[in-house]
């Protein structure tokens, strides 16, 4: 039987792609006094505003909102996790069984941004070879196996596989959000882009829509390669 050390997973391309996808599902089970980790692949060199150190404070900040009391910062290429995929899956499978955790969290493909769907990749390959006791034995723990690894929305909306109702922590998900100032503000020399036109907008009127279909006020949407198993129907369904 293995034991967790941790909850959750949540791993993104960019300081900031957790935070957008499923800041309301972290900051609900911080609030329940859950462990999470929050894992950035790449410090996101290229973005078009801000510098690679304001926006590590601005990272730094939203966990702290978020409740989240670890990150992982590693440094893979913005825009190079293709060429960097197996060192990638390597550093994930290490950290899977370090922190051991319950579930993971990725990007979905469906995104316009690539990162994003290779993020998604490396870490499901990255959660099968953990569970194999001779892939890296030298270098890391003992093989570990999640319990599912389901996969966060950043940008699109396609219709997700279920939702968590974010109704309670939508507001602390937001201020967390408002953390990245050189991401979603407009300043007078920001290069216009679009997350500091209209996204945060955007993102609520998806989480709202969302939370109508399941009658609730807001939701977060994720999706999964398996049907997920659940525990208990009448508990697990809120209208
Ligand atoms: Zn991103």
């Amino acid at each position: 039987m293995m034991s967790f050390n941790y909850d959750i997973m949540a791993v993104g391309a960019h300081p900031d792609d957790v935070e957008i996808g499923m800041g309301g599902t972290i900051a609900k089970y911080s609030r329940l006094d859950k462990k999470v980790v929050i894992i950035n692949l790449t410090e996101a060199e290229l973005s078009s505003n801000g510098t690679v150190e304001t926006r590590q404070k601005e990272a730094e900040k939203a966990c702290e909102r978020l409740g989240v009391q670890t990150r992982v910062q590693l440094r893979f290429p913005d825009r190079g996790l293709l060429e960097s995929r197996q060192k990638a899956i390597d550093e994930i499978v290490k950290l899977i069984r370090h922190y051991r955790p319950r579930l993971v969290f990725a990007p979905f493909h469906q995104d316009r941004h690539p990162d994003h769907g290779h993020c998604g990749d490396i870490c499901r390959e990255a959660v099968f070879s953990a569970t194999i006791k001779k892939y890296l034995p030298q270098e890391s723990n003992d093989r570990f196996q999640v319990q599912a690894l389901y996969y966060y929305q950043i940008n699109g909306s396609s219709q997700p596989d279920f939702l968590i109702d974010i109704s309670d922590d939508k507001e602390t998900k937001y201020s967390a959000l408002a953390c990245f100032k050189s991401q979603f503000n407009n300043e007078t020399n920001s290069l216009k882009t679009p997350l500091n036109s209209g996204y945060i907008d955007l993102l609520q009127a998806r989480e709202q829509l969302l939370g109508s279909e399941a009658g609730t006020i807001a939701a977060e949407g994720f999706f999964c390669e398996k049907p997920p198993l659940i525990h208990d129907l009448l508990g697990d369904i809120i209208k």
